[in-house]
């Protein structure tokens, strides 16, 4: 499965406490992270981590466009809702992509830890039927 972690400044300290902690689910995936979060994320774990320009820079449409080939299985973005973002207009495009394909989206520690267990549990599976079924119509 692949999973896009991205993390505001005020959230980072949450993302790399989460990386840790579920670790032993995320090695087994593949991660991708806007640049800091993703840089944060290698540093502490030394997961492997694909890392897309930082969010401000487009790192969030990038990833909004994995969203948008059916390219992303799950996204886990820890907002900061209390601080004002420059790209603003970005973050609301990625949750708008997750809605318009079905792509679990958590934005919260806690929605996030819901969505590893259900991980591990294989409640994603769904998710490789929907890239099968696109990929057979596509051979058509
Ligand atoms: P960053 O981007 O990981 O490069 O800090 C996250 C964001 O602010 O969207």
């Amino acid at each position: 499965m692949k999973i896009a972690l991205i993390a505001h400044d005020k959230k980072k300290e949450d993302i790399i406490r989460f990386s840790i902690a579920y670790e032993h689910i995320l090695e087994k995936h593949d991660l991708y992270a806007t640049g800091t979060t993703g840089k944060l994320i290698n540093q502490e774990t030394g997961l492997p981590v694909h890392r897309f320009k930082s969010g401000p820079l487009g790192g969030d449409q990038q990833i909004g466009a994995m969203v948008a080939n059916n390219n992303m299985d799950m996204v886990i973005f820890f907002r900061d809702p209390l601080t004002a973002q420059p790209h603003e207009p970005d973050v609301t495009a990625l949750m708008r992509l997750c809605d318009v394909y079905q792509i679990p989206l958590a934005t919260n520690l806690a929605a996030a830890e819901i969505f590893l267990h259900g991980l591990e549990r294989g409640d994603f599976k769904w998710r490789e039927f929907v890239k099968k079924e696109e990929r057979d119509e596509n051979e058509k």
